[in-house]
């Protein structure tokens, strides 16, 4: 038996400890008493005295085994998670595909890294990436789908051919599938909402940058027009059927009383308990958006303003979603079954990458080169051999964090870190404030 390196402890009030565990991602309160006992018991562990344990000791053994506190046998936790980890990266069992069926858009946001991209999916392509998923069954076990552009709500008539194929292969082969999209939403109307159920896609990422005007400034129609009137309409009514992600992607002008606004208008909208709201760290990734640069927050910054946002959210009446939970992976880049298509079938490992040519790894229909350097310069980072990552106390859930970045050089060691290394104690706070439900606002004076 041994005691979790994953262990957070921090006292909450004058009877109650909170306490964190990594590995787990399970956030409770525990009564002082308990805090007491466990520290005996963690003694007892580390000097190997586990023959006899009272009542009171061993009721809590249970319910911290469950929080993976404390854990059975004598492997080191360590090496479990880098097994598991390597046993991710080379599942064949599992294909996640993020298609781009075209990379042309409605808007013409202020930030945008796709560069203004035209071009859709083409016939052949289309076979081709259906060819990719029957040459891997049987043997399949998941089949996860991610629809992204450009707007993928402007080949609507892409998605609608690949995903019953994708059916007609399941029929078959019984597989598990989900799907999902990334959208700006403005197209998305209650009839392409009812399509897109019928299509299993039933969980969607939208973009709201801020109240009305904030919005309409970043991301503006393409004719210079709002976005954020029509976009609200329609997630009212797709908010009753597909599971609704609301990213807010801020930077250095996103001031808290422009998150307040919003999260007012989406309350007067009526979606504050139908959809999560989360805040995407922006960056300026390749050259196409390098104009924000300026405004970008750096990590440390942004992991400060992050904890400010999501005490806002709570604030407001929303739930938290935003958990420290673990993972064996960090993202499609380090899974060799994995992969991006843009419209021309080119594939690629990284969504900051999709639609420039330069960085792709191959193509749809050709056999995979393991060796090509776009492939290997992301895949080959492995957080378990990096000596600072193996020692990290948010290791289960960053993982090394975006291994696109480990590309730069340039960047400081510290940019590489998620923003769960620099604001885990006042984020574990807000969520736990957030079970409560109690505002931790209210103790500020
Ligand atoms: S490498 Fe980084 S930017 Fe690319 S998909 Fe992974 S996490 Fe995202
Ligand atoms: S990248 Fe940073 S935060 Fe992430 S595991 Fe490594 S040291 Fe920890």
């Amino acid at each position: 038996m041994r005691v979790s390196r994953y262990n957070y402890f921090k006292p909450w009030d004058d009877n109650n400890f909170l306490a964190y565990n990594a590995r787990s991602g399970g956030v409770a309160l525990m009564t002082k008493d308990n805090y007491a006992l466990y520290l005996k018991l963690t003694k007892k562990i580390n000097a190997r005295d586990t023959d006899h344990f009272s009542p009171e000791e061993a009721d809590l053994l249970t319910q911290l085994k469950h929080g993976s506190f404390i854990y059975d046998g004598e492997q080191d936790e360590l090496e479990d998670l880098h097994f598991k980890h390597n046993a991710a990266r080379y599942d064949r069992t599992v294909l996640n595909l993020a298609i781009a069926p075209t990379m042309a858009c409605n808007l013409a946001c202020r930030y945008c890294y796709e560069d203004n991209k035209k071009g859709r999916m083409s016939g052949d392509i289309i076979e081709k990436i259906i060819g990719l998923v029957e040459e891997q069954t049987p043997g399949l076990r998941e089949l996860n789908i991610a629809w992204y552009g450009g707007e993928p709500l402007l080949a609507m008539d892409i998605i609608e051919d690949l995903s019953q194929s994708f059916f007609d292969i399941q029929k078959e082969h019984k597989f598990q599938y989900a799907s999902s999209m990334i959208s700006n939403g403005y197209l998305l109307n209650k009839e392409k909402v009812d399509r897109l159920c019928e299509l299993k896609v039933l969980e969607a990422q939208i973009t709201l940058d801020g109240p009305e005007k904030y919005h309409d400034l970043n991301r503006p129609l393409k004719n210079g027009g709002g976005s954020f009137r029509t976009i609200i309409e329609n997630l009212k009514y797709a908010a009753d059927k597909i599971r609704l992600n609301i990213r807010v992607n801020v930077d250095k002008n996103t001031s808290i009383d422009n998150i307040n606004e919003l999260l007012r208008e989406l309350d007067q909208a009526g979606l504050r308990e139908k959809i999560g709201v989360n805040f995407g760290h922006l960056e300026a990734m390749t050259s196409a958006c390098s104009n924000i640069a300026e405004s970008c927050y750096n990590i440390v910054e942004f992991s400060k303003a992050e904890v400010d946002y999501y005490g806002s959210l709570l604030a407001n009446g929303y739930v938290i979603g935003k958990l420290p939970l673990p993972s064996v992976i960090t993202c499609m880049s380090q899974n060799i079954n994995s992969y991006l298509i843009d419209p021309e079938g080119r594939l690629y490992k990284c969504f900051a990458n999709l639609g420039d040519p330069s960085k792709a790894m191959g193509y749809i229909g050709k056999e995979i080169e393991y060796g090509n350097h776009n492939f290997t310069s992301l895949f080959q980072f492995n957080p378990f051999l990096d000596e600072e990552c193996r020692q990290c106390a948010v290791l289960p859930v960053c993982l090394g964090g975006c291994p696109e970045k480990r590309t730069h050089p340039e960047l400081k060691k510290e940019e590489r870190c998620s923003s769960w290394k620099h604001n885990l104690e006042p984020m574990l706070e807000i969520i736990a404030y957030s079970r409560q439900q109690k505002n931790p606002m209210d103790n500020r004076s």
